[in-house]
């Protein structure tokens, strides 16, 4: 038995005037054919698993590329083709291969490609032919093309949103192809479009129940696996909306019947589970107001991870301009002011221009005396089981009373070790302010007296009714009330 694995990916945002190009892959995770020996990021975990589990059943691995992008524009189109290309070549070299397991993340578009996912799994059953089993493990946040769904035997996407789980589908996705490998289960798949854009929060209710029945109809005979496909809100591709996946043992029936009926309870609870967001002041007015703190303060509207600056302004201006003291923001994207703080080292007291440089979601700069108070040359931090790298960064304080963290690797902040690291005690603050849409939540809700989630102006936009969608042209909730009459 020969098992080939690769993964390639990035969360592209249509809307985005940042390029993604090979500096962005090489910043982020770029590894070619070892990534399992040498990477602990998040995308290059399922390679980890289903190399151990193949070796641990006797095959042999062939791994090739592992790359992925912080999310930001289209990809390069010579860069995805590149790629593409060495995957190609070396599944090609390797052949014949039984099994093919591609890590992707499903809303990746490159320019000239707006189904990089489709396009790069088509291209690998033409190589290999009917036979091989070909399973795609997708981020929920995905877009599920009639392309995908026809190249693959066997697609699973995370059921976690922040993603805690990647590692326990990777398993899942590997036994249902080892078993359709060996004959002993016949992999269908069935589609049900939900034809919604919205977001779930899986820890809290109601969308914590709908992760709990999905996998109480993996338990039904014939049931192999149960997926929501969240969608990506930002991603402005034909097959944007929100999907259930279902894959069943030979019974398409079955599966379109679940898909169906589990779609039908996620519609009935849109409005429990769409997300919504608090204005700056009111975010501001009742941390400031609370018994305790730390206050956490999600900014929605710089998401690193969903392609925004990560560098504006508009949140701690509304903090400064109103004095609040004891506060903590992070993680701005600033190279820029992160260089002018190392050259002038710990302690030293200057004026600096600090965020509001990368777009007009930025917001402005601020120009503010500060002490640096710690440099990292090589700062990092948790997401989940992986440990995330954030490039340089350092610890400022502003008139003593608001701590302001700039870094150079742009990254949304998953965990509160991004700010202990420097040795600063967050359960001494009352605000903590961090620039991410969820993923901080698994990390941060533990140690915060509440989280607040706040639709702050920036790159991204929280009403789903207004994205400027051109090539999604099908009719969607919210913008429509009944999508499915129309
Ligand atoms: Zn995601």
């Amino acid at each position: 038995m020969k098992v080939f694995i690769a993964c390639l990916g990035t969360e592209t945002n249509t809307f985005s005037n940042m390029p993604t190009g090979l500096t962005n892959f090489e910043e982020t995770m770029l590894y070619h054919g070892d990534a399992t020996q040498n990477s602990t990021a998040l995308f290059a975990m399922p390679l980890i698993i289903w190399r151990e589990k193949a070796e641990a059943a006797g095959a042999e691995v062939v791994e090739s590329l592992s790359a992925f992008a912080q999310p930001a524009g289209p990809t390069v189109q010579a860069v995805y083709e590149a790629f593409r290309s060495e995957i190609l070549t070396d599944l090609k070299a390797a052949m014949p291969v039984d099994l093919v397991l591609l890590c992707q993340h499903g809303a990746m578009v490159a320019q000239g490609y707006d189904d990089c996912e489709g396009d790069l799994t088509a291209k690998v059953r033409e190589l290999v032919g009917p036979e091989t089993v070909i399973g795609v493990e997708l981020d929920l946040h995905c877009s599920i093309s009639s392309t995908l769904m026809a190249s693959a035997n066997v697609i699973i996407t995370f059921k976690e949103y922040p993603h805690i789980d990647p590692p326990d589908r990777a398993h899942e996705l590997f036994d249902v192809c080892w078993q359709a490998l060996h004959r002993e289960v016949q992999p269908v798949m069935a589609l049900h479009d939900l034809r919604m854009i919205s977001m779930w929060r899986t820890p809290v209710e109601p969308a914590a129940s709908l992760v709990r029945r999905m996998q109480e109809l993996e338990k039904q005979d014939r049931v192999l696996s149960v997926s929501l496909a969240h969608g990506f809100p930002w991603g402005d591709v034909p097959d944007a909306s929100s999907k259930v996946l279902v894959v069943t043992d030979g019974d398409l029936e079955l599966a379109g019947r679940v898909a169906t009926e589990l779609g039908q309870e996620i519609w009935a609870l849109r409005d429990s589970t769409h997300p919504s967001g608090l204005s700056i002041d009111q975010a501001l007015d009742q941390g400031v107001s609370a018994p305790s703190g730390p206050v956490v303060l999600a900014d929605l509207g710089d998401n690193a991870g969903v392609g925004a600056p990560s560098d504006s302004t508009f949140i701690l201006r509304s903090v400064l301009e109103r004095g609040i003291s004891n506060v903590a923001t992070g993680f701005y994207w600033d190279p820029v002011a992160v260089r002018f703080c190392i050259e002038a080292g710990e302690g030293a007291r200057f004026s600096l221009r600090i965020g509001g440089k990368v777009g007009p979601g930025s917001g402005d700069p601020l120009d503010l005396t500060i002490t640096v108070r710690r440099i990292m040359l090589e700062a990092a931090q948790t997401f989940g089981q992986a440990r995330q790298h954030m490039g340089q960064a350092v610890w400022l304080t502003c008139d003593g009373e608001v701590d302001i963290f700039l870094n150079t690797v742009r990254t949304q902040t998953f965990h509160p070790d991004a700010f202990e690291q420097f040795g600063i005690d967050l359960a001494q603050k009352k605000i903590v302010v961090v620039k991410s849409t969820q993923h901080f939540y698994a990390g941060f809700a533990p140690i915060a007296e509440s989280v607040l989630y706040v639709a702050a102006p920036g790159a991204i936009p929280m009403n789903f009714s207004e994205i400027p969608f051109e090539k999604f042209t099908d009719p969607y909730w919210p913008k429509v009330a009944d999508p499915h009459s129309v």
